[in-house]
């Protein structure tokens, strides 16, 4: 039997959450979410959501308010980078519980 081809048909991948096993280990900064910025939280909607969007670690759940699994995220900063209100900070490991 002949293959069909379908044009639009692409490759796409989707992250897989611990694909990198549990980052949080060895992670030296981590995002904290300032809510009082937040979007969704902000306004009580399911909105924005970049940060979830941008996350390669595909470890930032969008909901309100947005939670991030600290277990698997690796602290690259990506979502930092792309909040729109800047509500996210990258924070020092060491400085959490001061
Ligand atoms: S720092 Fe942000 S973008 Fe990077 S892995 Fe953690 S949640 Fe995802
Ligand atoms: S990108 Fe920033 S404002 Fe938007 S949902 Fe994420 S933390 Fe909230």
């Amino acid at each position: 039997m002949e293959e069909k081809k379908d044009d639009n048909i692409s490759a796409m991948c989707t992250v897989a959450v611990g694909e990198a096993g549990k980052t949080g280990d060895w992670r030296s900064v981590r995002p904290v979410i300032d809510r009082k910025k937040c979007i969704p939280s902000l306004k009580n909607k399911s909105a924005c959501f970049l940060c979830w969007l941008y996350c390669p670690e595909g470890v930032v759940k969008p909901g309100i308010p947005v939670e991030i699994d600290l277990e698997y995220c690796k602290g690259c900063g990506i979502c930092a980078e792309e909040c729109p209100p800047r509500a996210i900070s990258m924070v020092r490991e060491d400085k959490i519980n001061e």
